[in-house]
């Protein structure tokens, strides 16, 4: 970290600053210049905030050289993290699959997608049994119904479940029920429920927030890792633009840039990216090209009277295609279906 003071500033000031960094551990050098003194703080300063630092009047700016996350950067964890669920990896060499529906509707629907999407080679199975909706008027989802259903689709398939939780509360009832516990969009911030799960033994699935920075999606990843589950897996699933053809604008230059930062596995959902169902074909491609480890789509057998998101859900027909285009694409990239 960079602390640039303003021109008059006094001894005493530099001694503040020196004071409070110090406290922590942080060595402080000093730049006095003719018009300018500059501190550069040197060693751990995640636990310094910068915006402390500029709420003293003395101070010019702050500049962060450093990324806040350690846990989740790559600078400190070099090798890749490999997710295990079950039988299935997510990160490493393997692209994995995460298929099914947005939300579970019923033992038939749910048993059914699930035995397409296995033999079409999908190496998870998802399927919301709480729902986010936007209106509370629409289908709230099985709730611990769902749940249930969900463990039923694992006995016969052998498929692990991914699903998302809406509340803390319902947080043993997932370790029991889920393999990996997605938590969506809408709470990538919940902080309450991210420290929660920094306690629980099942990996997290935690998509980016609808407007959030890569920044911001990798200090939640490490507000789990912070509480000790370091069984993270990203999944980028389009943030909010100013375009509205799209549902969201699927941000393919996260995937490099994450690659870069962090040793986390990342996926891509080109269903929520793109909210049509035609286009998941070609966004699945395209992400898969750009260096995910794997994805994250919808399927349901009959879109048309799906009771959630069947605008942006493929029938196994087209999910099919996607598998067989990606394992033409794997050998290309050095990595493996
Ligand atoms: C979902 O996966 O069904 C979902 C609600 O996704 P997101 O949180 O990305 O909107
Ligand atoms: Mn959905």
């Amino acid at each position: 970290m960079i602390i640039v003071l303003k021109p008059n500033c006094e001894e005493s000031d530099i001694r503040t600053l020196t004071g409070v960094a110090e406290k922590e551990g942080v060595r402080v050098n000093h730049i006095v210049g003719t018009d300018l003194t500059v501190l550069g703080l040197v060693g751990d300063t995640s636990r310094i905030d910068p915006g402390i630092i500029e709420s003293h009047r003395f101070v010019e700016r702050v500049m962060k050289v450093n990324e806040p996350y350690k846990m989740a950067n790559i600078k400190f964890h070099p090798e890749p993290t490999v997710v295990t669920a079950g039988r299935s990896v997510i990160g490493g060499k393997k692209l994995a699959v995460i298929a099914g529906p947005c939300s579970v509707e019923s033992e038939e629907q749910i048993i059914n997608i699930a035995r397409e999407v296995k033999k079409l080679g999908a190496s998870f199975l998802r399927g919301g049994a709480f729902k986010p909706r936007t209106s509370p008027y629409s289908f709230q989802g099985l709730e611990y119904g769902g749940l249930e259903l969900l463990a039923t689709a694992r006995k016969e398939t052998g498929l692990p479940i991914v699903s998302e939780i809406m509340s803390t509360k319902d947080i043993d009832k997932f370790e029991e029920c889920v393999d990996v516990i997605q938590v969506g969009a809408r709470n990538m911030q919940n902080f309450d429920m991210l420290k929660a799960l920094g306690g629980v033994s099942r990996p997290i699935l935690l998509k980016r927030g609808l407007s959030a920075t890569i920044e911001e999606w990798l200090m939640s990843a490490e507000y789990i890792m912070a509480g000790g589950n370091e069984q993270i897996i990203l999944c980028e699933r389009g943030i909010r633009t100013f375009e509205t053809f799209t549902r969201n604008t699927q941000d393919i230059s996260a995937i490099p840039a994450v690659k870069s930062l962090s040793h986390l596995p990342v996926l891509v959902d080109p269903s929520h990216s793109t909210g049509k169902y035609w286009m998941v074909e070609a966004m699945a491609r395209a992400a898969i090209a750009a260096g995910a480890d794997g994805l994250l789509i919808e399927v349901h057998n009959d879109p048309v009277h799906a009771l959630c998101d069947g605008q942006q859900s493929i029938k196994p027909g087209r999910f099919g295609a996607i598998m067989e285009q990606i394992t033409a694409l794997a050998p290309l990239l050095g990595r493996e279906v």
